[in-house]
């Protein structure tokens, strides 16, 4: 899964396991939670699924024929079931068996009467079950094609929805083989993990289409689709390599097949087992699916806009983002497919290796790109979800399926892309890749914990890497390093950083084991392992966590800050966006005065690397947010307007040939800045490129779509009938996109009403509706929030959840804190409610910024008024 941004009740004990109630490890289990796993008593061998939708009645009838070992004999088969009737079932043929659902924990207990003897046995079920309209589980998603309406057919189960399309033992490390059929129309396309073995003609239209038998696998990786599809193909080191679009959609699929390509046999190279199935699909939805995209094993299933890639409308951005997803995905067909997390407790082996892993191919596969440097946004965001309450260790433990899809979030996913980023630094990309090729060899097509693989690392270089990786993982926290000097010496002092100090002001003192570089700026440089304090003979001036690959935030008393910010423009970049990133975390936080940001911003050359003003620009942006529509803004605007003009200047109005692509993001990224800002000449030029006859050129539509969007009411009402009258799911979803960054109130309570109709493309609509939460969250609460608990809110519960608290994550008001706590009283279950403390602790950060942050720096802007910034801030 790719998950892209913005957590104890008692598990009741299997109860078939008449002999385990009887232990004593059952009473000792009893006074703490428990995984909610299903008993070893019977575990499955093989799945024989087939299935028969009615695409029109949204239901499905299914067989499935389990070949089961039966490990001690036992009179009942406990197995998950969610929604599912069951019409018969049987054992070796024998006598139906008295069925009992509990749908609160998502089982089915199948009776028999008699015994089963310990052996191998087959379990054959007769049900039906409902399609959905969420994109997760067994769901229909529509779209209107040039040949009238379509319905595509799919399923998407990580972590626990595979029990939505059949009775299962739905357990990462409950691996079996499955083979599937799917009776589907002739003129449709089916697909499944594993390639067609044959095809039954069942009338004139409909044929039984089966699929070869897959290797063992896990059954949140399983997938089944059928649709109006095209496949554009190719063959790579022996695998046939497909790209599978909506007909008519073969023009954006020739991007994400090329990059494929190369990804395949990169990572063929890199993990030291060829790619294990004959085919690998990648499959674009017509529309988005819950968590983004999803790896299921040879036929991953993509939201279209990580997957297409149109020529005539797509930027450059989408382009990096549509390789980064494919690498992402691609990665877990690996880290996740062959070898899988054994429970949900390290899901970060899977979720921060392929963040780590999609820089990685990047760096490698387009090194102009420079997707390393990029990343630093990844670290920041998973440094900030860890420095509030609502933190956990990397490593946690999950009882639940509630708790394992809450778990999908910026620690396991950044954090842990941070560390695997440190530890590939701190030992050497070579040795780090030998280690991971000795894992993949000793553990494919089985499941792990995260020591497994860190041993091998540890064993291919020799140092005590386990030590370090554990600190940072069974530890939460982000490590604070203060920096003292004395006469040629520094003085360096560990402790936690905290976004709010007063939350950790009563926890017993952390320490890690830190890996640093620490640099004079002339380029002389020492290697630490920082554990405590550490005491070092250098010259200044110094610059500590050079290179920033330590997961840390550094400290520097204010005459050292000054003295590096007088020099900002000679560092590299990655330590100019590591400067400015934790000025504005612990000028946030109070550690130091938040207007160090801002000086830092004033005094970037206009010469900078793009990714560092980049950077800069959404530090910018979200200091604006905050300011709301108060009278402050004015001048805050003002002085942001002016700071960028000279970049403006020099970047231009359009591109030159064969100028650096990321310079192109940039152009289109500051004058979306300075659109949001008010520069009125900017506005009335994306006005004007909007109405123009072809609209805007791709380089710059996302950036002219937003600015105009939020123009006037007019433009936003032309830009609505466009975005609602076009066929294409992939133009619609880039004009729903720009019309959800609207500004105006009565505009965004619009297009509230839009996002929840039928109108915008199939599962788009949690990603509208936070993104026009940013600006209006108490808006959109308002009219969300009474329709939370509606079944016919299209979104499945976890991601009601999720969608909630991020909506209210975005406000200042006390009252949300005291809505969302309501809400969780009423609907969510108490294992499940970590987006909840974080979005509470994002509304207290958003209150102290109001009171503390946003006064201290209107002081300084006023004391650094145009005419002092003409040639550039100085401290
Ligand atoms: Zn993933």
């Amino acid at each position: 899964m790719i998950f892209i941004q913005r957590g104890p009740a008692l598990a009741l004990l299997c109860m078939s396991g008449a002999a385990l109630a009887a232990t004593a490890a059952a009473a000792v289990l009893a006074q703490r939670p428990m995984r909610e796993v299903l008993p070893d008593i019977v575990v499955p061998v093989n799945y024989d699924l087939a299935l028969s939708p009615d695409p029109d009645a949204l239901s499905f009838n299914g067989k499935v024929v389990i070949t089961v070992d039966v490990r001690a004999a036992t009179s009942s088969v406990l197995l998950n079931a969610v929604g599912l009737t069951f019409d018969r079932a049987t054992i070796d043929g024998g006598k139906a068996a008295a069925v009992a659902t509990d749908g609160k924990l998502g089982r089915a207990t199948l009776n028999f009467g008699a015994a089963i003897a310990a052996g191998r046995h087959i379990l054959s079920i007769d049900y039906h079950g409902n399609i959905g309209r969420s994109t997760l589980g067994f769901f229909a998603m529509d779209y209107s094609g040039p040949d009238g309406p379509r319905r595509t057919l799919a399923t998407n189960f990580e972590p626990a929805a595979a029990r939505q399309l059949m009775p299962c033992w739905d357990e990462p490390g409950r691996k079996a083989t499955f083979t599937v059929s799917i009776d589907a129309p002739k003129d449709r396309m089916a697909i499944s993990n594993m390639p067609i073995a044959d095809a039954t003609s069942l009338s004139p239209t409909m044929q039984r289409v089966r699929f070869a038998t897959s290797p063992k696998m896990s059954t949140y990786l399983l997938f089944v689709g059928v649709g109006d599809f095209e496949r554009v193909h190719s063959t790579v080191d022996g695998v046939d390599l497909g790209i599978v679009v909506k007909r008519g959609d073969t023009g954006k699929a020739a991007y994400a097949l090329d990059q494929a390509a190369k990804i395949l046999h990169y990572y063929n190279d890199y993990f030291g087992i060829a790619f294990p199935l004959p085919k690998l699909d990648l499959i674009a939805a017509p529309g988005q699916i819950s968590g983004g995209s999803m790896e299921n094993w040879g036929a991953i299933f993509y939201s279209q806009n990580h997957l297409l890639f149109d020529p005539k409308t797509s930027t450059e951005d989408d382009r990096q983002l549509v390789f980064l997803v494919v690498s992402h995905e691609m990665a877990h067909q690996w880290f996740g497919d062959l070898v899988t997390m054994a429970w949900w407790d390290d899901l970060w082996l899977n979720e921060g290796f392929a963040r780590w892993m999609q820089t990685f191919a990047a760096d490698d596969l387009h090194p102009e790109w420079e997707t390393g440097l990029k990343a630093a946004s990844i670290f920041e965001q998973g440094k900030q979800a860890d420095a509030v309450p609502s933190t956990h260790a990397v490593v946690q433990e999950v009882f639940t399926a509630d708790q394992a899809a809450q778990s999908f979030d910026s620690i396991t996913y950044n954090k842990g892309a941070a560390i695997i980023t440190m530890l590939n630094a701190y030992v050497g990309r070579d040795e780090f890749r030998d280690g991971v090729r000795r894992y993949m060899h000793a553990h494919a097509f089985g499941n792990t914990v995260d020591t497994d693989l860190w041993r091998f690392v540890q064993q291919a270089v020799g140092r005590p890497i386990v030590d370090i990786e554990h600190d940072f993982t069974r530890q939460e926290g982000v490590p604070l390093v203060r920096v003292t000097r004395t006469a040629n010496r520094v003085h360096l002092a560990q402790a936690r950083f905290a976004a709010d100090p007063s939350t950790i002001g009563n926890l017993p003192p952390q320490r890690w084991r830190l890996p640093l570089a620490v640099a004079g700026v002339s380029g002389d440089r020492h290697d630490v392992l920082l554990q405590g304090v550490a005491d070092l003979a250098l010259p200044t001036p110094l610059l500590v966590n050079a290179g920033q690959m330590g997961y840390a935030r550094v400290l520097y008393s204010g005459e050292t800050l000054d003295s590096l910010t007088a020099q900002l423009g000679a560092l590299k970049p990655a330590d100019q966006i590591g400067l400015l990133n934790d000025a504005r975390a612990l000028g946030i936080a109070g550690y130091a005065p938040a207007s160090n940001m801002l000086k830092l911003a004033a005094a970037l050359p206009a010469a900078a690397n793009p990714i560092v003003w980049q950077r800069t620009l959404r530090v910018l942006t979200e200091l604006e947010e905050h300011y709301g529509d108060t009278p402050q803004r004015a001048a805050y605007r003002g002085f942001a307007l002016d700071m960028l003009a000279p970049l403006s200047a020099r970047l231009g109005l359009t591109g030159t040939p064969n100028e650096p692509a990321n310079i192109e993001i940039l152009r289109s990224a500051v004058s979306e800045t300075q659109g949001k800002f008010g520069d009125s000449v900017v506005i009335a030029r994306a006005r004007k490129l909007v109405d123009s006859g072809d609209g805007p050129p791709a380089a710059q539509r996302s950036a002219v779509l937003t600015v105009a969007a939020g123009a006037d009411p007019g433009t936003f009402d032309a830009l609505l009938a466009r975005a609602l009258k076009t066929g294409d799911p992939l133009q619609k979803q880039h004009l729903f996109k720009a019309l959800a960054g609207v500004i105006d109130p009565a505009l965004a309570r619009r297009m509230i009403d839009v996002a929840l109709g039928d109108q915008v493309p199939a599962g788009t609509a949690p990603e509208l509706i936070v993104s026009l939460a940013r600006k209006h969250p108490d808006l959109v609460w308002e009219v969300l929030a009474p329709r939370l608990d509606d079944a016919r809110l299209p979104f499945e519960k976890t991601l009601r959840w999720r969608i909630a608290a991020a909506i209210a994550g975005f406000s200042s008001e006390p009252q949300r804190i005291a809505d969302l706590e309501a809400y969780e009283a009423r609907s969510v279950p108490a294992e499940a409610r970590k987006p909840f403390l974080e979005a509470v602790a994002s509304i207290r950060e958003n209150q102290r910024i109001a009171s503390d942050v946003l006064p201290e720096i209107d002081r300084w802007i006023a004391m650094h008024k145009k005419g002092t910034l003409a040639a550039g801030y100085r401290p």
